[in-house]
This record gives structure tokens, C-alpha cells and sequence, in this order.
């Protein structure tokens, strides 16, 4: 079903010379994936990307409201933006996402100045809502009740050179009581393998060397057309594909997680030694009011299998602190989960209220003090385990793929750039040695360890490898500056490093 209505906006505007664009995503990776998307799209239809530091004629907001006071941050930046608008007439203001498809048109009702709004379900209108909204000089709210396209069948506009993002399904079939996810996305729907492995290929023809298969619950993809190994397929399949270096997912769900994945993922070479999956609590008792319907004693075994098959995976979680209910047993259940399982990182949260969930409207909210208390003391043990599995590795052999936006650091000389398990690597150059684009493989060693990352200082044991990626990223930087250094690179290209857990992006 779509919903369309017109309010009163900003004067009609005629198009004159190519406008500029921005896009500033809010949430998880799911949304920085659909921002390139929205990237994409607006420049097929003509814009380009503003230029770092100027204002750009359409500003487009990516947003999340999976956590407690998006919409206030959102209300303020759209606030922020009604002055500016007052001294840029041309400015037209857009809204997509998850809190645009929760919120529809009470986003033009307090702030009218908006002139689009648009769900998750529609993004391939954004540039006809424009449009509409120009020559119309009203503003228009377009909210799909489901899929019109699918995501990745829309233009894009990589982030990266060298690294991508796939789509494989989008939508949720779980109910967990803490998630807006499955009333905003709506119930998953799978994209066709051959689809995914043609998006794959043209990426790697394209210079990519890694991509992210990307879903809410990757575990389930296939149930839609019935194939319950559809997932171990795909991996396989994809590794398959000659030129990729790096395969990896997010995010698995460990109810659905099956030991054919673990075969696929450990006789895959291209696959990653690494695994992201969430716990959310160690406690069966919250997992239960969380309706996530594993325990923590199938999440450990799955980790025995996964290290069982694969040598020296880093694994990392995500992990809720202060669910509603939880007591402190809870907590120290968690606590111990978090011991056994040795994660190389833990993305912690402090639970917070989301209007529309289930889990909103449970007795016993904890109060503000007892979360960040228990949340201090998760966060020290984990710091503690992930830097005594990250010293273990001092001394090893690492293959580090140069990350763009990590420009070589003028007080320490290094570069940074991701691990084969994803870990976050610091390099030292070797004096007088080239330096690497981003996307090229430098293999060098582990000489010490802090929580978060690995510091490679021995430049006796340094090694550059170009590849087809770092030609990319050269060809690229001729595109855009006109001056690529062949055989060198300077600083990075500024845009933001795609590797990791970006968490709020501006994209230009
Ligand atoms: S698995 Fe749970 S947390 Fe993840 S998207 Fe689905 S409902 Fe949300």
C-alpha cells in the first residue's frame, strides 16, 4: 500500500545549473549500504556530491530510530537546517529511513520546511520526490508498506574503492522485543542468488577485493524459496569468484546458525577468518523475555564449532546492558558468557526505551546508574580479554588491506588498515619505502597490542602488495583530481574508512 500526501514547503525552485547533494546516515550498516544506494541514484538523476566544507543544495537524511532519542537528534539537525534554508532558497531538505517509515508525516507536521519524506521501502523515488516537491512547491511524504526494488538493484555510488557491500535480504522474520527492525522493514524478503553472485562479480570487475554480504538475519536467507542451505551455498559460490581476496557476512542469528555455514565458511579460502555474531545477554532467562530463541549454551557451542573448523577466528558480539528485568545474576551470567566466549570485541549498549517496541512498555526499566554501572564493568572485562587475545598474536604474520580515509599518520608514520579477521592493524613504513594506496596488501608482523588494535612496527619484515583495488582507488583519484601519483599515493581521499562498524557517517 503507499500512502502519498502534500503539504505546504519551500517555493517552487527551476533547475538550472547540476545541484549538489549530501547524505548523512544515521544507524547501522544496513542504512550506510542504502545511503550508497540514495548516493547512487542522485547521481544518475544528475546531482553531484558537495564539496567537502560547502553547502549542498539537497540534504538527505539517512535515519535510525532504533535507538532511544533519534528523533530528537533528528529534529535538531532539521532545526539547524531551517536557518540555513532561510539563506539558501534552493535548499531542499529530504528524509528517508527507518524513523521516516515509523514517523511519516508527523516529520513535515513539526518541521514543515522538509520537502520530502520517503520510507525504506521506496528509495528509488527519492530523486522523482525531489522533483515533485520543486515543481510543485510543496512537500511530498511517500511511504511504501513493502518492497518496490530491491536495494541493491538501484544505481550506486561506492563509498569505497575496494570494498563493498551486498545485499542478500532485507526485512526480519524474528520478533525481538528490544528492535523496531521487523515493523519498519517489514518480514524478509531474498534476493535471488544469481543476483547476488552478477552484483559480486561486477564489483570485483570493478577492482573491489572485498565484500560484505549483507541481511538482518543471514542464517535465514533461502527460506523465502525454501532452501534451507541456500546460505553455505551462497558462500561457497561466491568464493568462487576469481579476484575476490575477502568474503565475509553480518549478521548471522545464532538460532539459525547451522554447521553447513561453519563447513562453507572454513573451506572457503576467501571467506574471513571471522565471525560477528550477537549474544545480547548471557542470561536464558532475558534471552527469553528478549524473544531470542537460542541460549547461551548454543551461542558457546556454535563458537566451539566455528574455532573448531577455522584457525584463530576473531570473533566479536553486540551485547545489551540493563535489558528490562535484568537482575544482577543476569548480569553475571553475562558476565561469564562473555569470559568463555573470548571475544576480539564487543560492541556494548546500554539498553534503551524505543517507542514501539514490545520490550518499551516492560515493567522494571532499570534505572539510569544500575545500566552504566554494569555497563563500566562489562566494558573493563572485555577490554581486558580482547587485549590479551590481541597479545597473543605479537610476533604472527599479518596481511593488512590498507584502508581508505586512514591517511599515514604524521606523528607515527603508520598507515592502518584491517587484518584477514578483521582486527584493526597500525603499520609502520619502512624509511624511503612507497606508500601504499588504499586497497593494496602490505604483509608484515605483530610487534605489540592494545584492546582495539595491532601496532606493526617491524619494517624488516614489510612486504607491499599492489592490487587491482589500489589501481582502483588510483583510477579513482584521476576521476576526481585529474593527479593520480602512479606508483605512489599521498594522503587518502578523506572519505571515511568502510572497514569496522561505522556507526554515523556524512556522506557527500
Ligand atoms: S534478528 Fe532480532 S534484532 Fe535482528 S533485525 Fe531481526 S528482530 Fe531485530
Amino acid at each position: 500500500m503507499s500512502e502519498t500526501i502534500s503539504l505546504a514547503a519551500s517555493p517552487g525552485q527551476p533547475r538550472a545549473t547540476p545541484r549538489s547533494y549530501e547524505v548523512r546516515t544515521y544507524g547501522c550498516q544496513m542504512n550506510v549500504h542504502d545511503s550508497e544506494r540514495l548516493s547512487g541514484l542522485l547521481s544518475d538523476a544528475g546531482y553531484h556530491p558537495a564539496e567537502a566544507g560547502a553547502q549542498a543544495d539537497v540534504v538527505v537524511f539517512n535515519t535510525c530510530a532504533v535507538r532511544e532519542n533519534a528523533d530528537n537528534r533528528l529534529y535538531g539537525n532539521l532545526g539547524r537546517l531551517k536557518e540555513i534554508k532561510r539563506e539558501h532558497p534552493g535548499l531542499q531538505i529530504a528524509v528517508g529511513g527507518c524513523l521516516a517509515q515509523k514517523d511519516r508525516d508527523t516529520i513535515v507536521q513539526r518541521a514543515p520546511w522538509v520537502d520530502v519524506v520517503f520510507g525504506t521501502h521506496n528509495m528509488g523515488s527519492l530523486p522523482a520526490l525531489l522533483e515533485r516537491a520543486r515543481h510543485n512547491a510543496e512537500a511530498q511524504v511517500e511511504i511504501l508498506e513493502s518492497l518496490e526494488q530491491f536495494p541493491s538493484t538501484l544505481p550506486t555510488k561506492r563509498e569505497s574503492a575496494y570494498a563493498g557491500w551486498v545485499s542478500i535480504s532485507v526485512g526480519c522474520n524474528n520478533t525481538c522485543t528490544f528492535c523496531i527492525v521487523p515493523s519498519l522493514r517489514g518480514k524478509e524478503k531474498d534476493r535471488r542468488p544469481g543476483d547476488i553472485l552478477a552484483e559480486v562479480e561486477a564489483l570485483v570487475a570493478d577492482g573491489v577485493i572485498e565484500v560484505t554480504l549483507l541481511g538482518q538475519n543471514v542464517n535465514s536467507y533461502g527460506a523465502e524459496f525454501r532452501d534451507r542451505g541456500a546460505f553455505a551455498k551462497l558462500l561457497r559460490a561466491a568464493g568462487q569468484i576469481e579476484g575476490l581476496e575477502r568474503l565475509r557476512f553480518t549478521s548471522p542469528h545464532p538460532a539459525a546458525f547451522t554447521d553447513d555455514v561453519i563447513a562453507a565458511m572454513a573451506e572457503t579460502p576467501s571467506v574471513m577468518p571471522q565471525l560477528h555474531m550477537p549474544l545480547q545477554s548471557g542470561s536464558d532467562r532475558i534471552l527469553k523475555v528478549m524473544r531470542r530463541s537460542y541460549r547461551s549454551s548454543r551461542f558457546l557451542g556454535i563458537l566451539d564449532r566455528v574455532r573448531a573448523a577455522i584457525p584463530n577466528p576473531a570473533i566479536t558480539t553486540d551485547i545489551i546492558v540493563g535489558f528490562p528485568g535484568e537482575t544482577e545474576e543476569d548480569f553475571q551470567q553475562t558476565l561469564d558468557v562473555v569470559e568463555q566466549s573470548r571475544f576480539a570485541q564487543a560492541f556494548t549498549f546500554q539498553y534503551s526505551r524505543r517507542p514501539g517496541t514490545p520490550a518499551a512498555d516492560l515493567p522494571e526499566q532499570l534505572p539510569k546508574e544500575v545500566v552504566q554501572e554494569r555497563f563500566e564493568r562489562l566494558v573493563a572485562l572485555q577490554d581486558r580479554i580482547a587485549r590479551e587475545e590481541n597479545e597473543k598474536l605479537i610476533g604472527s604474520e599479518v596481511e593488512v588491506l590498507i584502508a581508505e580515509g586512514e591517511a599515514r599518520k604524521a606523528d607515527s608514520g603508520r598507515l592502518s588498515g584491517r587484518a584477514r579477521d578483521n582486527r584493526l592493524v597500525h603499520v609502520a613504513l619502512p624509511e624511503g619505502a612507497s606508500t601504499p594506496r588504499p586497497g593494496d596488501m602490505v604483509t608484515t608482523r605483530v610487534t605489540a597490542a592494545g584492546s582495539y588494535f595491532l601496532l606493526a612496527d617491524d619494517t624488516n619484515h614489510y612486504q607491499l602488495r599492489r592490487t587491482p583495488a589500489g589501481d582502483a582507488w588510483d583510477r579513482r583519484q584521476a576521476d576526481s583530481c585529474g593527479v593520480p601519483a602512479p606508483g605512489t599515493s599521498g594522503s587518502a581521499s578523506g572519505g571515511a574508512t568502510m572497514l569496522g562498524m561505522p556507526a554515523i557517517r556524512t556522506r557527500g
